[in-house]
């Protein structure tokens, strides 16, 4: 390690420090709550705080204040704190310290059939046999309600200020539009937004998960990237249409979840063609856009969802394809796409951050 790394790290030691351990009273350093601090040679700074089982939430203030008092630190560029638990068999169902992956749906646009995708991805999964849940980040714009056929529903509390996620074919699943009126008008300042998407992440009772779908606000600026950054990341896909698809948009994509360490797990093109009655198919928004940038851009492409009437009436009907009508091309399509994002989530895995300096 040079003296410079070395001085940069005993800096953000002391300033960790001065952040209080809600259980000891403590600095988190002096505490024993911090582990594998990461310093990048660009001053990317990433560290675990490790909280007692069962209370992970009560640290979330403690996180967002180490996160920036770090920040503050001359040489830092950026910092990423990731709250987890000692043993997560024993953590609290509250929050996601019980899901296995999390995984980010995105798109740079809207329109492009992203909820419409996310829900449907949802039941294929559950469809395997895996405990699902979908998490609608679209705070501006939730749609899950609708899709699900959930729309009126409130989650019950469950023990404490803890939220119960509602269930519908087979999924476990919040939003924002089920915490709030569906005749409010939706305008949401930036914090007010956050603290509604962090309640929905720590609060909600997800218990044991196998996958936890996020389904992002449309776009890949700053206000998705504060979303993800608040959870740890398995992967992301990235949804859009042929036409729509420019390299750009899908490099935009990549370089917000290079800030979150999680890797690409492929590109799904939906509304790719329209196939006629006679099987003839007839490409509305051009062909194989998606796939040629995501080849050029080096990620996986999971697959193609044609533009058909039936996904549509379902997802207008809260009854999603995918659960409702299991044999149906299309969701045996969205059942091989969540095969393949699957095998990607093992193969691109990324390391944890090498451990340069504890
Ligand atoms: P986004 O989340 O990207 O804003 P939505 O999922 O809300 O988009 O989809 C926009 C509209 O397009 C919805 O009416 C949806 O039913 C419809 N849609 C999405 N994908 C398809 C598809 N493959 N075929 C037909 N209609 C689709």
């Amino acid at each position: 390690m040079n003296n410079q790394l070395a001085r940069l790290k005993e800096q953000i030691e002391k300033r960790l420090d001065t952040v209080k351990d809600p259980v000891s009273g403590k600095g988190l350093m002096s505490a024993g709550r911090i582990a594998g601090l990461n310093i990048g040679d660009d001053g990317k700074v990433s560290f675990t705080i490790e909280a007692p089982a069962g209370i992970a939430s009560e640290y979330a203030h403690a996180r967002d204040k180490g996160e920036a008092a770090v920040h503050e630190i001359e040489g830092v560029s950026a910092v990423l704190a990731v709250l987890t638990t000692h043993d997560a068999k024993l953590a609290s169902a509250a929050g996601i310290g019980r899901v296995k992956h999390v995984v980010a749906v995105a798109s740079a646009k809207g329109g492009v059939g992203k909820s419409t995708v996310a829900v449907n991805l949802a039941c294929a999964f559950a469809s395997l046999g895996m405990k699902t849940g979908l998490l609608d980040l679209d705070v501006y714009g939730p749609s899950a309600p609708t899709l699900l056929g959930l729309q009126g529903k409130k989650p019950s509390q469950g023990q404490g200020k803890s939220l119960l996620p509602l269930e519908a074919y087979n999924l476990k699943t919040m939003s924002i539009g089920y915490l709030v009126d569906p005749g409010s008008p939706m305008i949401w300042r930036g914090a007010m937004a956050t603290s509604a998407v962090r309640q929905m992440i720590d609060e909600v009772m997800w218990g044991d998960l196998d996958v936890l779908l996020l389904d992002l606000p449309p776009g890949t600026g700053d206000v998705q990237l504060t979303l993800v950054q608040r959870v740890p990341l398995a992967g992301a896909i990235i949804v859009s249409t042929p036409q729509e698809m420019a390299l750009a948009d899908v490099r935009r994509g990549i370089s917000m979840f290079d800030k979150t360490h999680a890797p690409i797990l492929g590109v799904i093109e939906n509304m790719a063609y329209y196939e006629t009655p006679d099987g003839h198919r007839v490409h509305i928004f051009g062909e194989g856009g998606a796939r040629r940038t995501a080849d050029q851009a080096g990620v996986p492409f999971l697959g193609e969802i044609p533009i058909d009437v039936a996904l549509r009436e379902s997802a207008d009907a809260g009854a999603p394809l995918s659960a409702t009508q299991p044999d149906h091309p299309i969701s045996r399509r969205f059942r091989e796409i969540a095969e393949a994002a699957l095998a990607n989530i093992t193969r691109l895995a990324k390391p944890a951050p090498s451990i340069k300096v504890i």
